[in-house]
């Protein structure tokens, strides 16, 4: 299956081949460079390579950068590598909108020719005077009426870095009693005096949005132009500007529900205020929504997949809750991601009776029963552990199954102990260490006389342990819509203070000392983690949450 595999756009194109009106369908996937690619675009990436892979069609690249302003190779570099990861292949067919304003300015001159478009030189709050309301038509421009010799030498003089921005702008000469407000005389190209980051100091005049967006995919010879529902009005524009211009090919634009995610954010300008205000460490920070950042974080392209399948392709726009998407990162990883040991938190626990200097060789299995992986690796036991310091109470409520004053607990592979002793800190009163014995007999896990502690901790030997790193991620924001926030708010407002919590002096079973940056493990009872590939080192690994084992907010 595949996130393409049913859907009203799937349908769409099969009744198109089955008619004859294509013969073979090629779709695009077209971001602006002005960010890193989040799990929406994820949605509309699968969407678009998928469908033209199922059809034995093309998905086009194109970077659609006809806005100089915010626009930036890093972003092309980044986006390339996200739709790369994602499993997105575009062949040979990687284009740039920008590699067309030639032959947009050529279009646009086109349609002042054949009277469709004129150069209006009213101001921006002239222009929005105008416009009329949704109940209420606009008026016409006092300049639509223009002669098209005198637009034309307008137009060429814009070009020609002539005026200054907002001095004039080219429109479509439409309808401005139009229903459709997107058809009151749009404007296509303005004057804007930046620096683009592949043409430089080229052009001062830019094409718009749907005037650029509908001939790049007529230019390329798109079939199927996919895009979210809020680009529902622009469609009616998208087909009068292919109309009116001789045009190579004849697209249609086709809407989708846009992916909403609780608990976080996707417009890219909310992400890079995230960014640039410091208050995540960058694009890839493991709490971003963004493509880089959920790998940073260990999520894998498969759960992204997978999410965006169990999720689908509607016509009607949901918040889809982000315990969904952390449930679908959870089954992926049970496949993937060895079970190990680690004590982020240590109370260090000294078994009385066993001889000082012995280590004893455990074999434990990687894998619990219902993974079919094979695999185990040796963890040692000695007289000195670790174990959680949240699994020690030394005065527990009811039904407290860990340890405790006179408590026995299992642990994991090793078998039971009994706590005899606190001992603290004279000074501060902490409990600095547990003193127990340990009940040999039980080392397989069950005692001879059916005694069955209710709990299982997890430990390391303090002496083979490895000291390590462990960043626990947690939602970026406490609210499941941080941006639908009242007048004179901010969405910043809403950030999650407990979103990232450093644990430095975590120990970790001694097999971790090998392991490779990018792996996946599972801490038990603990969550997912992964290595993290930037500040890991060999032999000192810094593991991110990935996602908890289960999901501790619903609790
Ligand atoms: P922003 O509004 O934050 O700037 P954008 O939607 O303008 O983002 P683009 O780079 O223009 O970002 O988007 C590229 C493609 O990804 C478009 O076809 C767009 O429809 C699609 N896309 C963007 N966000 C989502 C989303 N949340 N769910 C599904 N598709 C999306
Ligand atoms: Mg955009
Ligand atoms: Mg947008």
């Amino acid at each position: 299956s595949s996130v393409a595999a049913s859907n009203f756009i799937r349908n769409i194109i099969a009744e198109d081949l089955a008619a004859g009106r294509h013969t073979r369908v090629v779709t695009r996937f077209p971001p602006e460079p002005n960010g890193y690619l989040h799990i929406g675009h994820a949605k509309s990436i699968l969407l678009n390579f998928g469908l033209a892979a199922d059809f034995g069609g093309a998905c086009h690249m194109r970077f659609d950068d006809t806005n100089p302003a915010a626009e930036d190779m890093e972003y092309v570099e980044s986006i390339l590598r996200d739709v790369r990861w994602l499993g997105g292949d575009w062949g040979d067919k990687l284009f740039f909108a920008s590699d067309y304003f030639e032959r947009l300015y050529a279009f646009a001159v086109e349609l002042i020719q054949k009277g469709r478009a004129y150069v209006c030189s009213l101001s921006e709050a002239e222009t929005r005077e105008l416009r009329g309301t949704v109940t209420e038509p606009g008026r016409e421009s006092p300049y639509r009426n223009r002669s098209v010799a005198e637009s034309l030498d307008l137009f060429a003089r814009m070009r020609a870095g002539e005026f200054p921005e907002g001095a004039h702008v080219l429109r479509a000469k439409i309808d401005m009693a139009a229903p459709n407000m997107k058809m009151r005389d749009p404007p296509i190209y303005r004057i804007k005096r930046a620096r683009h980051y592949r043409t430089g100091d080229a052009w001062c005049v830019y094409p718009l949005y749907d005037f650029a967006h509908s001939l790049s995919d007529a230019i390329e010879g798109i079939t199927h132009s996919i895009c979210t529902l809020e680009f529902e009005n622009n469609r009616e524009l998208y087909d009068w500007i292919v109309e009116h211009l001789d045009v190579p090919s004849r697209p249609r634009q086709y809407e989708f529900a846009r992916l909403n995610l609780s608990y976080t954010v996707m417009s890219k300008r909310k992400l890079l205020a995230l960014v640039k205000g410091g208050l995540v460490t960058g694009w890839d920070d493991p709490r971003m929504p963004t493509i880089a950042g959920l790998r940073r974080r260990g999520v894998t392209p498969e759960a992204i997949r997978s999410f965006c399948e169990e999720i689908g392709v509607a016509k009607t726009n949901s918040m889809v809750d982000i315990a969904k998407f952390e449930s679908c990162v959870r089954d992926d990883l049970n496949l993937r991601a060895p079970r190990v040991m680690a004590v982020l938190r240590p109370l260090r626990v000294v078994l009385e009776n066993y001889p000082e200097g012995q280590v004893e060789e455990i074999d434990a299995p990687y894998w619990p029963e219902d993974v079919p992986r094979e695999g185990s690796r040796k963890v040692p036991l000695s007289r000195v552990l670790y174990i959680e310091r949240d699994d020690f109470l030394e005065d527990p409520p009811k039904k407290w199954f860990r340890l405790a004053p006179g408590q026995q607990v299992r642990l994991r592979y090793a078998g039971f102990i009994t706590c005899r002793e606190v001992v603290r800190n004279e000074a501060t009163g902490e409990v600095v260490e547990l003193r127990c014995t340990y009940d040999r007999p039980t080392k397989s896990g069950e005692a001879p006389d059916g005694r069955k502690p209710k709990g299982t901790l997890h430990w390391v030997s303090a002496a083979h342990a490895l000291p390590a790193e462990v960043r626990l991620y947690d939602r970026l924001f406490t609210v499941e819509r941080p941006d639908a926030v009242e007048e004179g708010k901010d969405f910043l407002e809403n950030l999650n203070p407990g979103s990232l919590v450093v644990l430095s002096g975590c120990q970790v079973e001694p097999s971790l000392s090998t392991v490779e940056k990018g792996s996946h493990v599972q801490f038990e009872r603990q969550g997912f983690f992964f290595v993290d590939p930037v500040d890991s080192a060999p032999g000192a690994p810094v593991f991110n949450r990935t996602v908890a084992l289960k999901d501790s907010w619903s609790r």
